[in-house]
């Protein structure tokens, strides 16, 4: 082993990872970068060895110490075990960043050849709806919840203007559903309007998701960067990549502060899995924005303008349109080797310098207010009855208590008060609003559990929600007509 290389921990992973993985290390190797590899195993079979994470404890000593993954697809189990392997990778080492670039590449034709795309999502990687926080709160009735945090939203916008000042882009678009979700999508609009004016150079724009989706399809050369919540980001991501070629060339880097997970966007293609089928040429590109991560830009510039130089030289992977006989993955990757220390023809390398990563701190985050109240609860109540004969009963429940029935809620829409006839589908989950009847006055906790022992001796409860104040202004959504 030469001296002064860099360890860094590689998970081959199933299906196609352990092919394109070999093939993106000797490229790496060929570069003239001196890598230590700590080759560890995650998924499918450590699920199989009852592990039920599946990342055994060697695996997750190897990445604290190197704090650098670069990582093959890891299957999911469907019917056992309850974990996917790589959301416990993101959460174990907060990767609250992915970044997923995207750019035509020479040779690879698409309906959008000619518009020279080049575009990165950067999607939230740990908060939002994939915290997985799921409940049946009837047997009929699912909710999951969306958790966002300002927090949470500081980190991802300034990685996304970081990401851009490095990289030398110009522009950062912010995707968001805030029209309807204006708390916790609105965080992250509200969020990357106050960090925007600390990056003059770079142009901001707030984009509702739907347009950006629609703006993706028609006209996707206008879009530079894009910063998103993580559900949004999974979906638009997977869609730029099927713009510029699809999964076989769509690289990522997972970025949280204690470690970087490095990987192809595709899975283990267990179809074509052993077969030297696969197209190496995500993994290799993600290699290359490891080698940028970790001080090694030079042969980072050099592997990606050495894949571009292969992919002008008309050489076919198996996923590309075409009837040229398909490269299989080894060969695809000795002609890239073949290539490297040439410039290609048709993308000069970027400007790029190290990304700044936003800081960790231990302590907990918190938002201060001057001043805050309880002004009434949301109860989630099951029941079968029809909205005006629950109403009634409530009534009688909460008379001569501090709180009023202010409405009645199904499946988003208000179902009671009505002021007319309408028909909607009723479901036995209702939301319950109680409003204390002075609107400036505290609901204390003594209330609102006298209120739910009254509530539970006529009705099934299964939660709660506190409706809050903050500094004077409604801190929940209003109900809808
Ligand atoms: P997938 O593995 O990405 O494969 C979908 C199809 O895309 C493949 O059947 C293959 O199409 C094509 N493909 C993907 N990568 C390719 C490559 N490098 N070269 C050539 N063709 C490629 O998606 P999936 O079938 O939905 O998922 C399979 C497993 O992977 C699941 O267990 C899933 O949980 C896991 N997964 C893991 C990750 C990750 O670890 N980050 C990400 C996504 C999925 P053809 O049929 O045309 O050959």
């Amino acid at each position: 082993m030469p001296f002064n290389t860099r360890k860094i921990t590689v998970i081959p992973g199933d299906g196609i990872g352990p092919e394109v993985i070999a093939a993106a290390l000797k490229v790496v190797e060929a570069a003239g970068v001196a890598l230590d590899p700590d080759i560890q195993q995650a998924g499918a079979s450590c699920f199989a060895k009852g592990i039920e994470t599946g990342v055994p404890r060697e695996t997750i000593e190897s990445i604290e110490k190197t704090k650098v993954v670069l990582k093959g697809p890891l299957e999911t189990p469907i019917g056992y075990g309850n974990k996917s392997a790589n959301v416990t990778l993101r959460t174990l080492f907060e990767t609250f960043g992915n970044l997923r670039p995207v750019r035509e590449l020479p040779g690879v034709h698409t309906p959008f050849t000619g518009r020279n795309l080049d575009i990165v999502i950067v999607r939230e990687n740990v908060e939002d709806l994939y915290t997985g926080i799921e409940y049946m709160q009837t047997p009929g009735v699912a909710q999951a919840l969306k958790i966002i945090s300002h927090t949470g939203c500081q980190k991802i916008v300034e990685l996304a203007f970081e990401f851009a000042v490095a990289a030398g882009r110009k522009r950062v678009h912010c995707a968001t559903k805030a029209n309807i979700l204006k708390l916790t999508e609105g965080m992250l609009q509200h969020t990357f309007e106050e960090i925007a004016p600390r990056y003059p150079e770079i142009e901001a724009k707030h984009i509702l998701i739907d347009n950006c989706a629609h703006q993706l399809a028609m006209r996707p050369e206008q879009f530079d960067v894009i910063v998103t919540t993580n559900m949004n980001g999974d979906i638009l991501s997977d869609l730029t990549s099927g713009l510029t070629g699809g999964l076989g060339f769509a690289p990522s880097a997972n970025i949280g502060n204690g470690a970087a997970i490095f990987e192809a966007v595709h899975g283990s293609a267990p179809d074509i899995a052993g077969k030297n089928l696969a197209n190496p040429t995500a993994i290799i590109l993600s290699a290359a924005m490891m080698l940028r991560h970790i001080g090694e830009g030079a042969a980072a510039d050099d592997i990606e303008q050495a894949v571009l130089v292969t992919l002008e030289s008309g050489i076919r992977s198996g996923d590309m349109p075409g009837t040229a006989k398909p490269t299989g993955t080894i060969e695809f990757a000795d002609a890239i080797i073949s290539n490297l220390g040439r410039e290609s023809t048709s993308k000069g390398a970027r400007d790029f310098r190290a990304v700044k990563i936003p800081a960790a701190t231990s302590e907990v985050q918190v938002v201060k207010t001057q001043s805050r109240r309880v002004t009434g609860i949301d109860v989630f109540i099951e029941s079968s009855l029809q909205p005006a004969e629950l109403a009634e009963g409530l009534k009688d429940v909460v008379a001569g208590t501090t709180v009023s029935l202010q409405m009645i809620g199904n499946r988003g829409n208000t179902v009671y008060p009505v002021e007319d006839d309408r028909s909607v589908t009723l479901v036995d989950q209702y939301r319950c609003r109680f409003m204390k009847q002075d609107r400036n006055d505290n609901l204390t906790n003594a209330e609102i559990l006298s209120l739910l022992t009254k509530i539970g001796e006529e009705h099934i409860w299964m939660h709660v929600e506190k409706l809050q104040q903050f500094d004077g202004v409604d801190a929940f959504s209003r109900t809808k007509k």
